[in-house]
Protein backbone atom coordinates (compact mmCIF):
# COMPACT_ATOMS: atom_id res chain seq x y z
CA UNK A 1 0.00 0.00 0.00
CA UNK A 2 1.40 3.01 -1.32
CA UNK A 3 1.32 6.40 0.65
CA UNK A 4 -2.15 7.31 1.11
CA UNK A 5 -1.91 10.53 3.23
CA UNK A 6 1.05 13.21 3.05
CA UNK A 7 1.23 13.16 6.81
CA UNK A 8 2.64 9.68 6.82
CA UNK A 9 5.36 10.29 4.37
CA UNK A 10 6.03 13.70 6.69
CA UNK A 11 6.20 12.16 9.58
CA UNK A 12 8.77 9.03 8.37
CA UNK A 13 10.65 12.04 6.84
CA UNK A 14 11.09 14.13 10.76
CA UNK A 15 11.52 10.64 12.90
CA UNK A 16 14.05 9.35 10.28
CA UNK A 17 16.46 11.89 9.78
CA UNK A 18 15.15 12.56 5.66
CA UNK A 19 13.55 16.18 6.20
CA UNK A 20 12.93 18.52 9.55
CA UNK A 21 10.83 21.75 9.59
CA UNK A 22 13.58 24.84 8.92
CA UNK A 23 14.40 27.35 12.06
CA UNK A 24 12.77 24.44 14.43
CA UNK A 25 14.25 25.56 17.46
CA UNK A 26 13.11 29.33 16.97
CA UNK A 27 9.34 27.93 16.51
CA UNK A 28 10.03 27.53 12.59
CA UNK A 29 9.66 29.26 9.51
CA UNK A 30 6.70 29.04 7.57
CA UNK A 31 7.42 26.04 4.63
CA UNK A 32 10.81 26.18 5.43
CA UNK A 33 12.24 22.69 5.23
CA UNK A 34 15.43 21.03 5.87
CA UNK A 35 16.79 18.12 4.07
CA UNK A 36 18.59 15.67 7.08
CA UNK A 37 21.41 12.93 6.96
CA UNK A 38 19.44 10.71 4.73
CA UNK A 39 17.72 13.29 2.82
CA UNK A 40 20.75 15.42 1.92
CA UNK A 41 22.07 11.99 0.40
CA UNK A 42 18.83 10.78 -1.16
CA UNK A 43 18.77 14.23 -2.88
CA UNK A 44 22.06 14.58 -3.85
CA UNK A 45 21.74 10.99 -5.52
CA UNK A 46 18.37 12.77 -7.39
CA UNK A 47 21.15 15.04 -8.27
CA UNK A 48 23.21 12.56 -10.08
CA UNK A 49 20.96 10.67 -11.70
CA UNK A 50 20.12 13.68 -13.45
CA UNK A 51 23.21 14.62 -14.08
CA UNK A 52 24.59 11.69 -15.34
CA UNK A 53 21.37 10.59 -17.66
CA UNK A 54 21.10 14.35 -19.14
CA UNK A 55 24.42 15.95 -18.94
CA UNK A 56 27.29 13.65 -18.50
CA UNK A 57 25.71 10.98 -20.38
CA UNK A 58 24.86 12.92 -23.25
CA UNK A 59 27.94 14.39 -25.49
CA UNK A 60 25.17 16.99 -26.89
CA UNK A 61 24.53 18.81 -23.69
CA UNK A 62 27.29 20.07 -20.88
CA UNK A 63 26.79 21.45 -17.37
CA UNK A 64 26.73 25.37 -16.36
CA UNK A 65 26.93 26.58 -12.29
CA UNK A 66 25.45 30.19 -12.65
CA UNK A 67 25.52 32.33 -10.05
CA UNK A 68 22.00 33.32 -8.20
CA UNK A 69 22.43 36.67 -7.85
CA UNK A 70 22.70 38.71 -11.47
CA UNK A 71 22.26 41.96 -13.44
CA UNK A 72 18.90 43.19 -12.37
CA UNK A 73 18.67 43.89 -16.31
CA UNK A 74 18.63 39.79 -16.71
CA UNK A 75 14.92 40.35 -15.32
CA UNK A 76 13.83 42.81 -17.48
CA UNK A 77 14.76 41.13 -20.35
CA UNK A 78 13.29 37.61 -19.68
CA UNK A 79 10.15 39.32 -18.98
CA UNK A 80 9.87 38.42 -15.05
CA UNK A 81 9.59 42.09 -14.03
CA UNK A 82 6.22 42.89 -15.39
CA UNK A 83 5.09 39.87 -15.78
CA UNK A 84 6.08 36.90 -13.44
CA UNK A 85 3.09 37.34 -11.27
CA UNK A 86 -0.39 36.10 -9.54
CA UNK A 87 -3.41 37.09 -8.80
CA UNK A 88 -3.28 37.79 -4.93
CA UNK A 89 -6.83 38.00 -3.24
CA UNK A 90 -7.19 38.93 0.73
CA UNK A 91 -9.70 37.16 2.78
CA UNK A 92 -11.50 40.61 4.35
CA UNK A 93 -12.54 38.57 7.56
CA UNK A 94 -9.27 36.66 8.57
CA UNK A 95 -6.91 38.89 6.17
CA UNK A 96 -5.04 35.49 5.01
CA UNK A 97 -3.83 36.14 1.35
CA UNK A 98 -4.26 33.66 -1.42
CA UNK A 99 -4.22 33.14 -4.73
CA UNK A 100 -7.45 33.77 -6.75
CA UNK A 101 -6.63 31.72 -9.60
CA UNK A 102 -5.23 28.94 -7.58
CA UNK A 103 -8.99 29.36 -5.69
CA UNK A 104 -10.86 29.68 -8.90
CA UNK A 105 -8.86 26.68 -10.15
CA UNK A 106 -9.93 23.89 -7.81
CA UNK A 107 -13.83 24.68 -8.29
CA UNK A 108 -13.47 25.46 -12.15
CA UNK A 109 -9.98 23.50 -13.33
CA UNK A 110 -7.37 25.14 -14.61
CA UNK A 111 -8.02 25.80 -17.90
CA UNK A 112 -11.22 28.39 -16.43
CA UNK A 113 -9.03 29.70 -14.30
CA UNK A 114 -6.34 30.69 -16.49
CA UNK A 115 -8.65 32.94 -19.52
CA UNK A 116 -9.52 34.95 -16.41
CA UNK A 117 -8.79 38.28 -16.34
CA UNK A 118 -7.27 40.10 -13.19
CA UNK A 119 -10.75 42.35 -12.72
CA UNK A 120 -12.74 39.11 -13.05
CA UNK A 121 -11.37 37.21 -10.20
CA UNK A 122 -12.99 38.71 -7.44
CA UNK A 123 -16.69 38.89 -9.56
CA UNK A 124 -15.77 34.98 -10.50
CA UNK A 125 -14.56 34.05 -6.84
CA UNK A 126 -18.59 35.94 -5.53
CA UNK A 127 -19.81 33.78 -8.37
CA UNK A 128 -18.67 30.83 -8.01
CA UNK A 129 -19.02 31.31 -3.69
CA UNK A 130 -15.80 30.44 -3.12
CA UNK A 131 -15.04 29.99 0.45
CA UNK A 132 -12.05 31.42 2.63
CA UNK A 133 -10.09 28.27 3.21
CA UNK A 134 -8.49 29.54 6.15
CA UNK A 135 -12.06 30.88 8.14
CA UNK A 136 -14.54 30.07 5.45
CA UNK A 137 -16.08 33.64 5.16
CA UNK A 138 -17.25 34.71 1.48
CA UNK A 139 -15.51 38.26 1.83
CA UNK A 140 -12.62 38.92 -0.90
CA UNK A 141 -11.08 42.35 -2.08
CA UNK A 142 -10.08 42.96 -5.77
CA UNK A 143 -7.13 40.90 -6.83
CA UNK A 144 -3.90 42.31 -7.31
CA UNK A 145 -0.55 41.94 -9.04
CA UNK A 146 1.86 40.29 -6.85
CA UNK A 147 5.45 40.06 -8.46
CA UNK A 148 7.15 36.69 -6.86
CA UNK A 149 10.18 37.63 -7.32
CA UNK A 150 12.48 38.37 -3.88
CA UNK A 151 14.44 41.33 -3.84
CA UNK A 152 17.37 42.02 -2.01
CA UNK A 153 20.08 44.65 -2.09
CA UNK A 154 23.90 43.98 -3.07
CA UNK A 155 26.40 46.43 -0.92
CA UNK A 156 26.76 48.41 1.91
CA UNK A 157 24.86 51.51 0.74
CA UNK A 158 20.45 50.83 0.63
CA UNK A 159 18.94 52.74 -2.31
CA UNK A 160 17.48 51.58 -5.02
CA UNK A 161 20.61 51.75 -7.50
CA UNK A 162 21.77 48.61 -6.01
CA UNK A 163 18.56 46.18 -5.94
CA UNK A 164 18.44 42.97 -7.30
CA UNK A 165 16.16 40.00 -7.59
CA UNK A 166 17.04 36.30 -6.13
CA UNK A 167 16.91 34.47 -9.43
CA UNK A 168 13.21 32.84 -9.54
CA UNK A 169 14.71 30.17 -12.02
CA UNK A 170 17.87 29.09 -13.13
CA UNK A 171 16.86 29.09 -17.06
CA UNK A 172 18.51 32.80 -16.74
CA UNK A 173 21.67 31.98 -16.17
CA UNK A 174 22.12 29.57 -19.07
CA UNK A 175 20.88 32.06 -21.28
CA UNK A 176 23.19 35.26 -20.51
CA UNK A 177 25.93 32.31 -20.80
CA UNK A 178 25.03 31.43 -24.24
CA UNK A 179 27.38 33.18 -26.01
CA UNK A 180 30.80 32.19 -23.71
CA UNK A 181 29.87 28.72 -23.45
CA UNK A 182 29.08 27.78 -26.99
CA UNK A 183 32.67 29.85 -27.98
CA UNK A 184 34.91 27.55 -25.24
CA UNK A 185 32.93 24.51 -26.26
CA UNK A 186 32.91 24.62 -29.81
CA UNK A 187 29.56 22.98 -29.95
CA UNK A 188 27.27 22.30 -33.14
CA UNK A 189 23.35 22.79 -33.07
CA UNK A 190 21.61 20.75 -31.59
CA UNK A 191 23.02 21.62 -28.06
CA UNK A 192 21.92 21.71 -25.04
CA UNK A 193 23.19 23.32 -21.40
CA UNK A 194 21.87 22.14 -18.03
CA UNK A 195 22.06 23.05 -14.25
CA UNK A 196 21.14 22.33 -10.95
CA UNK A 197 20.55 25.00 -8.94
CA UNK A 198 18.61 27.27 -6.03
CA UNK A 199 15.37 29.28 -7.46
CA UNK A 200 13.36 31.66 -5.26
CA UNK A 201 9.43 32.77 -5.68
CA UNK A 202 7.43 34.40 -3.11
CA UNK A 203 4.89 32.14 -3.43
CA UNK A 204 1.74 33.42 -2.12
CA UNK A 205 0.38 30.59 -1.03
CA UNK A 206 3.32 27.91 -0.33
CA UNK A 207 2.61 24.50 0.98
CA UNK A 208 2.00 20.69 0.83
CA UNK A 209 5.20 19.76 2.61
CA UNK A 210 8.08 20.51 -0.38
CA UNK A 211 5.55 20.57 -2.91
CA UNK A 212 5.67 24.57 -2.80
CA UNK A 213 8.17 26.69 -1.11
CA UNK A 214 9.91 29.51 -1.47
CA UNK A 215 13.26 28.90 -1.69
CA UNK A 216 13.98 25.38 -3.99
CA UNK A 217 16.10 23.58 -5.94
CA UNK A 218 15.51 23.47 -10.23
CA UNK A 219 17.40 21.21 -12.24
CA UNK A 220 16.82 22.82 -15.77
CA UNK A 221 17.80 22.10 -19.50
CA UNK A 222 18.26 25.08 -22.37
CA UNK A 223 17.84 22.48 -25.26
CA UNK A 224 19.06 24.52 -28.42
CA UNK A 225 17.93 23.74 -31.89
CA UNK A 226 16.81 24.92 -35.20
CA UNK A 227 14.23 26.57 -35.84
CA UNK A 228 13.14 23.88 -37.98
CA UNK A 229 13.70 20.74 -35.77
CA UNK A 230 12.01 22.46 -32.52
CA UNK A 231 9.08 20.70 -32.57
CA UNK A 232 10.57 17.15 -33.04
CA UNK A 233 13.26 18.11 -30.07
CA UNK A 234 10.16 18.66 -27.96
CA UNK A 235 8.77 15.72 -28.87
CA UNK A 236 11.70 13.66 -28.45
CA UNK A 237 11.99 15.34 -24.65
CA UNK A 238 8.71 14.68 -23.35
CA UNK A 239 9.44 10.58 -24.10
CA UNK A 240 12.96 10.83 -22.49
CA UNK A 241 12.12 12.35 -19.15
CA UNK A 242 8.96 10.18 -19.27
CA UNK A 243 11.07 7.47 -19.63
CA UNK A 244 14.00 8.76 -16.96
CA UNK A 245 10.74 8.93 -14.08
CA UNK A 246 9.77 5.33 -14.84
CA UNK A 247 13.56 4.36 -15.09
CA UNK A 248 13.78 5.19 -11.47
CA UNK A 249 10.38 3.22 -10.38
CA UNK A 250 7.81 5.90 -10.28
CA UNK A 251 4.56 4.39 -11.06
CA UNK A 252 3.52 4.44 -14.61
CA UNK A 253 -0.21 4.97 -13.30
CA UNK A 254 0.38 7.95 -11.42
CA UNK A 255 1.92 10.34 -13.77
CA UNK A 256 -0.16 11.98 -16.63
CA UNK A 257 1.14 14.48 -19.37
CA UNK A 258 -1.20 17.60 -19.37
CA UNK A 259 -0.37 19.93 -22.12
CA UNK A 260 -1.22 24.00 -21.01
CA UNK A 261 -4.17 25.71 -23.07
CA UNK A 262 -3.69 28.73 -25.04
CA UNK A 263 -4.38 31.41 -22.47
CA UNK A 264 -2.30 29.50 -19.57
CA UNK A 265 0.78 29.89 -21.68
CA UNK A 266 3.80 31.68 -20.12
CA UNK A 267 4.65 34.73 -21.65
CA UNK A 268 7.82 33.36 -23.15
CA UNK A 269 6.39 29.94 -24.09
CA UNK A 270 4.27 28.95 -27.35
CA UNK A 271 3.77 25.37 -26.47
CA UNK A 272 4.22 23.58 -23.00
CA UNK A 273 3.47 19.95 -21.25
CA UNK A 274 3.62 19.14 -17.91
CA UNK A 275 4.60 15.67 -16.33
CA UNK A 276 1.85 15.70 -13.24
CA UNK A 277 1.79 12.93 -10.32
CA UNK A 278 -1.02 12.00 -8.54
CA UNK A 279 -0.21 13.59 -5.00
CA UNK A 280 -2.41 12.77 -2.05
CA UNK A 281 -3.75 16.16 -2.65
CA UNK A 282 -4.64 15.81 -6.12
CA UNK A 283 -2.60 15.60 -9.25
CA UNK A 284 -0.13 18.31 -9.50
CA UNK A 285 3.13 19.63 -11.46
CA UNK A 286 6.48 17.31 -11.19
CA UNK A 287 7.72 18.90 -14.81
CA UNK A 288 7.21 21.56 -17.21
CA UNK A 289 8.50 21.14 -20.68
CA UNK A 290 8.50 24.19 -22.91
CA UNK A 291 9.27 25.83 -26.22
CA UNK A 292 10.52 28.82 -25.28
CA UNK A 293 11.20 29.81 -29.28
CA UNK A 294 13.60 32.60 -29.87
CA UNK A 295 12.41 34.50 -26.81
CA UNK A 296 14.87 34.15 -24.40
CA UNK A 297 18.11 34.72 -27.05
CA UNK A 298 16.28 37.64 -29.14
CA UNK A 299 15.54 39.58 -25.82
CA UNK A 300 19.13 39.42 -23.98
CA UNK A 301 20.50 40.79 -27.82
CA UNK A 302 17.99 43.61 -27.49
CA UNK A 303 18.62 44.81 -23.44
CA UNK A 304 22.43 43.99 -23.82
CA UNK A 305 22.89 45.09 -26.91
CA UNK A 306 25.50 42.39 -27.62
CA UNK A 307 25.36 39.62 -30.58
CA UNK A 308 24.08 36.75 -29.59
CA UNK A 309 23.65 34.72 -32.62
CA UNK A 310 24.83 31.74 -33.60
CA UNK A 311 27.52 30.86 -36.22
CA UNK A 312 27.26 27.70 -38.24
CA UNK A 313 30.98 26.60 -37.88
CA UNK A 314 30.38 24.59 -41.66
CA UNK A 315 28.76 28.35 -43.01
CA UNK A 316 29.97 31.10 -41.03
CA UNK A 317 28.22 33.18 -42.76
CA UNK A 318 24.76 31.52 -41.64
CA UNK A 319 24.06 32.93 -38.29
CA UNK A 320 20.75 32.27 -36.47
CA UNK A 321 19.31 32.39 -32.87
CA UNK A 322 18.39 28.70 -32.27
CA UNK A 323 14.90 28.02 -30.99
CA UNK A 324 14.86 26.91 -27.06
CA UNK A 325 13.15 23.48 -25.70
CA UNK A 326 13.23 23.57 -22.47
CA UNK A 327 12.93 20.54 -19.88
CA UNK A 328 12.40 21.91 -16.22
CA UNK A 329 12.55 19.47 -13.61
CA UNK A 330 11.77 20.40 -9.95
CA UNK A 331 14.55 18.46 -7.62
CA UNK A 332 12.49 18.91 -4.30
CA UNK A 333 9.52 17.78 -5.74
CA UNK A 334 10.99 15.35 -7.93
CA UNK A 335 12.62 14.13 -4.10
CA UNK A 336 8.92 14.74 -3.10
CA UNK A 337 7.99 12.43 -5.53
CA UNK A 338 9.96 9.89 -5.14
CA UNK A 339 9.22 9.50 -1.41
CA UNK A 340 6.04 9.47 -1.92
CA UNK A 341 5.92 6.84 -4.70
CA UNK A 342 8.51 4.54 -2.56
CA UNK A 343 6.58 4.45 0.98
CA UNK A 344 4.69 0.93 1.15
CA UNK A 345 3.21 -0.78 3.83
CA UNK A 346 2.75 -4.09 3.66
CA UNK A 347 2.12 -7.54 5.76
CA UNK A 348 4.25 -10.01 6.61
CA UNK A 349 3.93 -13.67 7.01
CA UNK A 350 3.80 -12.92 10.37
CA UNK A 351 1.11 -11.05 10.27
CA UNK A 352 2.93 -7.84 11.33
CA UNK A 353 2.90 -4.74 9.31
CA UNK A 354 6.40 -3.01 7.76
CA UNK A 355 6.73 0.33 6.96
CA UNK A 356 9.32 0.26 3.90
CA UNK A 357 10.64 2.60 1.47
CA UNK A 358 11.18 1.17 -1.85
CA UNK A 359 13.02 3.15 -3.65
CA UNK A 360 15.29 2.16 -6.21
CA UNK A 361 18.70 0.59 -5.36
CA UNK A 362 20.22 4.38 -7.12
CA UNK A 363 18.18 6.11 -5.17
CA UNK A 364 18.39 4.56 -1.18
CA UNK A 365 20.16 6.68 0.81
CA UNK A 366 22.02 3.72 2.35
CA UNK A 367 23.00 1.17 -0.06
CA UNK A 368 24.12 -1.52 2.72
CA UNK A 369 23.69 -1.41 6.83
CA UNK A 370 25.90 -4.03 8.57
CA UNK A 371 24.26 -5.48 11.70
CA UNK A 372 26.36 -7.22 14.48
CA UNK A 373 23.55 -9.57 16.15
CA UNK A 374 23.80 -8.40 19.57
CA UNK A 375 26.43 -5.78 21.19
CA UNK A 376 29.44 -9.18 22.16
CA UNK A 377 32.58 -7.51 21.43
CA UNK A 378 33.96 -9.81 19.32
CA UNK A 379 30.58 -9.45 17.00
CA UNK A 380 30.88 -5.51 17.17
CA UNK A 381 34.95 -6.27 16.32
CA UNK A 382 34.20 -8.19 13.56
CA UNK A 383 31.28 -5.91 12.28
CA UNK A 384 33.04 -3.08 12.40
CA UNK A 385 35.88 -4.81 9.94
CA UNK A 386 34.00 -5.53 7.48
CA UNK A 387 32.14 -1.86 7.94
CA UNK A 388 35.49 -0.45 7.39
CA UNK A 389 36.54 -2.43 4.23
CA UNK A 390 33.39 -1.93 2.69
CA UNK A 391 34.06 2.18 3.44
CA UNK A 392 37.79 1.92 2.17
CA UNK A 393 36.96 -0.55 -0.79
CA UNK A 394 33.88 0.77 -2.51
CA UNK A 395 31.84 4.06 -3.49
CA UNK A 396 29.03 2.31 -1.29
CA UNK A 397 27.25 4.18 1.91
CA UNK A 398 27.12 1.51 4.30
CA UNK A 399 25.72 2.22 7.38
CA UNK A 400 26.62 0.17 10.90
CA UNK A 401 24.26 0.16 13.63
CA UNK A 402 24.49 -1.48 16.96
CA UNK A 403 21.37 0.40 18.83
CA UNK A 404 18.56 -1.89 19.48
CA UNK A 405 17.49 -5.64 18.86
CA UNK A 406 17.93 -7.09 15.42
CA UNK A 407 14.48 -6.77 14.86
CA UNK A 408 14.07 -3.04 15.70
CA UNK A 409 17.37 -2.50 13.33
CA UNK A 410 15.76 -4.57 10.74
CA UNK A 411 12.92 -2.29 10.46
CA UNK A 412 14.58 1.29 10.44
CA UNK A 413 16.51 -0.51 7.65
CA UNK A 414 13.32 -0.64 5.70
CA UNK A 415 12.05 2.24 7.01
CA UNK A 416 15.20 4.37 4.97
CA UNK A 417 15.01 1.61 2.44
CA UNK A 418 18.51 0.13 3.10
CA UNK A 419 18.12 -2.42 0.19
CA UNK A 420 20.57 -4.67 1.79
CA UNK A 421 21.68 -6.06 5.16
CA UNK A 422 24.52 -7.81 6.46
CA UNK A 423 24.38 -9.34 9.40
CA UNK A 424 27.33 -11.03 12.00
CA UNK A 425 26.16 -13.71 14.07
CA UNK A 426 27.52 -16.19 16.58
CA UNK A 427 28.14 -18.47 13.33
CA UNK A 428 30.23 -16.09 11.56
CA UNK A 429 32.76 -15.59 14.60
CA UNK A 430 32.69 -19.85 14.97
CA UNK A 431 30.54 -19.92 18.40
CA UNK A 432 27.39 -21.30 16.92
CA UNK A 433 27.25 -23.54 13.96
CA UNK A 434 23.59 -23.83 14.00
CA UNK A 435 23.81 -19.85 12.88
CA UNK A 436 26.40 -20.34 10.04
CA UNK A 437 29.37 -21.86 9.90
CA UNK A 438 32.55 -19.16 10.61
CA UNK A 439 33.34 -16.43 8.32
CA UNK A 440 30.01 -16.37 6.67
CA UNK A 441 27.59 -13.72 7.05
CA UNK A 442 23.77 -13.37 6.42
CA UNK A 443 22.86 -11.07 3.82
CA UNK A 444 19.14 -9.50 4.08
CA UNK A 445 17.35 -8.13 0.61
CA UNK A 446 15.15 -5.45 1.82
CA UNK A 447 11.77 -6.43 -0.84
CA UNK A 448 12.35 -9.85 -1.02
CA UNK A 449 13.06 -10.46 2.66
CA UNK A 450 14.97 -13.14 1.11
CA UNK A 451 18.44 -14.23 3.53
CA UNK A 452 21.66 -15.33 2.10
CA UNK A 453 24.28 -16.82 3.78
CA UNK A 454 27.72 -16.01 2.47
CA UNK A 455 31.48 -16.46 3.03
CA UNK A 456 32.86 -13.15 3.98
CA UNK A 457 35.26 -13.32 1.44
CA UNK A 458 32.00 -13.10 -1.31
CA UNK A 459 30.14 -10.41 0.01
CA UNK A 460 31.81 -7.81 -2.19
CA UNK A 461 30.83 -10.05 -5.12
CA UNK A 462 27.52 -10.77 -3.51
CA UNK A 463 26.78 -7.02 -3.42
CA UNK A 464 28.14 -6.19 -7.13
CA UNK A 465 25.69 -8.96 -8.24
CA UNK A 466 22.52 -7.70 -6.84
CA UNK A 467 23.93 -4.00 -7.94
CA UNK A 468 23.60 -5.44 -11.75
CA UNK A 469 20.47 -7.27 -11.54
P1 LIG B 1 3.46 25.83 -10.47
O1 LIG B 1 2.42 25.90 -11.56
O2 LIG B 1 3.35 24.61 -9.60
O3 LIG B 1 3.62 27.12 -9.72
P2 LIG B 1 5.35 26.56 -12.45
O4 LIG B 1 4.64 26.17 -13.70
O5 LIG B 1 5.37 27.97 -12.06
O6 LIG B 1 4.85 25.65 -11.23
P3 LIG B 1 7.92 26.29 -13.63
O7 LIG B 1 8.15 27.73 -13.72
O8 LIG B 1 7.57 25.53 -14.87
O9 LIG B 1 6.83 26.02 -12.51
O10 LIG B 1 9.16 25.62 -12.89
C1 LIG B 1 9.69 24.36 -13.26
C2 LIG B 1 9.61 23.36 -12.13
O11 LIG B 1 10.10 23.93 -10.90
C3 LIG B 1 8.19 22.95 -11.80
O12 LIG B 1 7.79 21.88 -12.63
C4 LIG B 1 8.29 22.51 -10.36
O13 LIG B 1 8.71 21.14 -10.30
C5 LIG B 1 9.40 23.39 -9.81
N1 LIG B 1 8.83 24.46 -8.99
C6 LIG B 1 8.27 25.61 -9.42
N2 LIG B 1 7.87 26.36 -8.38
C7 LIG B 1 8.18 25.67 -7.27
C8 LIG B 1 8.02 25.92 -5.86
N3 LIG B 1 7.49 27.05 -5.42
N4 LIG B 1 8.46 24.99 -4.98
C9 LIG B 1 9.03 23.85 -5.42
N5 LIG B 1 9.20 23.55 -6.73
C10 LIG B 1 8.79 24.44 -7.64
Amino acid sequence: MPADSLDQVVSLCKRRGFIFPGSEIYGGLASTWDYGPLGTELKNRVKREWWNAFVRGRADIVGLDSAILMNPKVWEASGHVTSFNDPLVDCKGCKERFRGDKLLEEKLGVEAAAILKLDQVKSMLDAEEVHCPNCGKRDWTEAKQFNLMFETRQGAVKDDTNRLFLRPETAQGIFVNFRNVVQTQRLRLPFGIGQIGKAFRNEITPGNFTFRTREFEQMEIEYFVEPKDAESAFEEWRKVVWEWYLDLGIAEKRLRVREHGEKELSHYSSKTVDIEYQFPWGWGELFGLANRGDFDLTQHEKFSGEDLKYTDPDDPGKKLIPHVIEPSFGCDRTVLTFLLNAYTEEELPNGEVRTVMKFDKRLAPVDVAVLPLSKKDTLIEKAKELHKSLLSETTLAVDFDITGSIGKRYRRQDEIGTPLCITIDFGTIGEDAKQGEQDTVTIRYRDSLEQDRVPLGKVREKIAEYWRS
